[in-house]
């Protein structure tokens, strides 16, 4: 897509990466000549992925790891290190999402959305900041939502999640940003993937007619700008949010 020389021979870790926009996303650094490290927990999902990364000539590796869990997350840097080397740039993508009344959400749920959205994607961070701050350079990519910004009924849990990441990206983007790190939120609209968000009480047609662009966005419409924001293209950014939303977000009128 890029056809950017600058890609060829780096690492990139992504997580998330068995389905989804993630798949798509590791798919596309891995075409654009980077090693791909692949991570979530369905095996039989990240195997098919490797599969075809590497029938198509590409460089990929895959590890099991549940991002809520800090001994897998650290061991999974490790790992990733041994095999394809220091990691340049860093894509958290692992989420879930759940739509339940907040007066009836249980606090496993709770915990559930939190420890994966947010702990998982500060764990990451954390571990492969390391290896990037002995590097002086890196890129990493958090992945947000509308929900960072606006609020939505019965997504309580998601959204403090995904509000967290959006401030967690901030303080890591400027903290980090003498060691040469750019760390910023990617936030997807409503965006089409195989295992579809509920969205309950709305109607398909109703979002449809939110969305500016008249349309869901598709996983490859996220693929461009979060290239964009793994290359040097986008050095000078840094702590920021990139919205990906066909318009929804500056949309005040329905
Ligand atoms: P999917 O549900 O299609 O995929 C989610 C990915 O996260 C899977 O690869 C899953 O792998 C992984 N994952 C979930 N829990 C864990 C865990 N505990 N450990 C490791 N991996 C985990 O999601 P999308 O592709 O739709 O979303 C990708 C990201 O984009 C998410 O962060 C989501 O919140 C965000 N987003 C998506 C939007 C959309 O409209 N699609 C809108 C706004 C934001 P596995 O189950 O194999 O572990």
């Amino acid at each position: 897509m890029f056809n950017n020389a600058e890609f060829k021979g780096k690492r990139v870790l992504i997580t998330g990466a068995s389905r989804g926009i993630g798949r798509k996303i590791a798919l596309a650094f891995a075409e654009e000549g980077c090693y791909v490290t692949a991570v979530a927990r369905s095996k039989e999902q990240l195997d098919d992925l490797i599969h075809t990364i590497s029938t198509k000539g590409l460089k990929g590796t895959a590890i099991q790891c549940d991002v809520t869990l800090e001994k897998q997350v650290i061991d999974t840097v490790l790992k990733a290190q041994n095999i394809m080397g220091d990691i340049d740039i860093l894509i958290n993508c692992a989420g879930i999402f759940k739509v339940t009344p907040s007066v009836e959400a249980a606090f496993e749920e709770w915990n559930e959305i939190l420890e994966t959205n947010l702990n998982g994607t500060f764990l990451f961070c954390r571990e492969v900041s390391r290896i990037m701050i002995k590097n002086k350079r890196g890129k990493i990519i958090n992945f947000g939502s509308l929900l960072s910004y606006t609020g939505f009924p019965e997504r309580a849990a998601y959204a403090a999640s995904k509000g967290g990441v959006l401030q967690l990206s901030k303080v890591l983007g400027i903290e980090w940003a003498k060691h040469g790190i750019n760390v910023n939120t990617l936030i997807p609209g409503m965006i089409e993937v195989e295992t579809p968000h509920p969205v309950k009480s709305i109607t398909k047609e109703h979002i449809i007619n939110r969305i500016p662009n008249g349309k869901y966005g598709m996983p490859a419409d996220v693929i461009g700008p979060t290239l964009f924001l793994a290359s040097s293209h986008s050095d000078y950014i840094n702590g920021q949010a990139l919205v990906v939303d066909g318009g929804w977000l500056s949309n005040g009128y329905i």
